[in-house]
């Protein structure tokens, strides 16, 4: 017995010995780099899978996977290049799957019409319009009543605006409360703001089809997104169930933000024209 199990040690030695002859240090040290890199790219795809996607992003993922490629070439890592011929394509195929609504955006962004009229007149204006809406969000939040509000950037938005309740009146917390007091026609639905003016209530948003949305977050927050998607504008959201404040832009969306961080974000992100 003892002398099958030394028979069989010996010989898984000398099989390994047999695989490992013939490669120098720097061969073991490159295999280990190849098998590292590969553990790398699979964790990093799942990550990515996981990610609240922001445009931001994409520039970084795709980045790292280019660097993660060249690496490759530069070290002739054999593994890695066996992944890429064989799971390169198929890796392209799942970006572009992934990453759909952003890529169609990018080709959609020319057809939208570019808004001619001025939308402040002033940094005064802007900075107003940015405080009675970080007001009507305090406001709506500590109440709990559910709004969705967006900020028209250069793209223009009249195609939905035209087929909603249209308002044209100054933007102010009494009228944002008002129409967005449940129980009222247009409770239901987006406000669309242009400039200084609220131009149109109970929008119906187009709907992000994207499937990694936390689950917590319904119809309301997915328009949100879906706005953020097809145009360049901001949207606030106030959610109905919790108070909650977010904003969505780029076809991002913060969660749960502070009214400082509201100000600071909608003052980053709402263009002047
Ligand atoms: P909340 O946190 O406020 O509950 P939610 O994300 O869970 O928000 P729902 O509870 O499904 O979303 O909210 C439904 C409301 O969201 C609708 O009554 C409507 O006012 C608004 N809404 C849903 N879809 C759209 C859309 N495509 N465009 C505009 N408003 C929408
Ligand atoms: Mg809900």
């Amino acid at each position: 017995m003892k002398e099958f199990f030394e028979a069989r040690f010996q010989a898984l030695k000398e099989y390994l010995s047999s695989i490992t002859e013939g490669f120098s240090t720097i061969g073991i040290i490159t295999e280990i780099i190849d098998i590292i890199l590969v553990i790398a790219l699979i964790v990093f795809i799942i990550y990515s899978l996981r990610l609240r996607f922001k445009r931001k992003k994409l520039v970084l993922i795709t980045i790292i996977a280019l660097l993660i490629f060249a690496l490759a070439f530069f070290f002739s890592l054999t593994f890695m290049q066996f992944i890429m011929k064989y799971l390169g394509f198929w890796l392209l195929g799942l970006i572009l799957i992934i990453y759909n609504q952003e890529i169609r955006r990018l080709f959609d962004k020319n057809l939208h019409e570019v808004v001619s009229n001025k939308a402040f007149t002033s940094e005064e204006e802007k900075k107003r319009v940015i405080d009675t809406l970080v007001n009507s969000a305090i406001y709506l939040s500590e109440r709990k009543t559910g709004a969705l509000i967006t900020v028209e950037g250069k793209e223009s938005l009249d195609a939905i605006i035209e087929k909603s309740i249209i308002i044209n009146s100054d933007v102010s917390l009494e009228m944002l409360s008002t129409l967005f007091y449940v129980g009222t026609v247009t409770h239901d639905g987006g406000v669309i703001i242009r400039g200084n003016t609220i131009k149109c209530a109970g929008a119906l948003y187009p709907t992000t089809n994207r499937y990694d949305i936390p689950k917590n977050l319904g119809t309301r927050h997915r328009a949100a997104i879906g706005m953020s998607e097809h145009c360049d504008g901001v949207t606030i959201v106030v959610s109905e169930e919790t108070g909650n404040i977010s904003l969505t832009y780029h076809g991002g969306i913060e969660i749960g933000i502070t009214p400082e961080k509201l100000r600071e974000l909608l003052d980053q992100y709402i263009v002047k024209k």
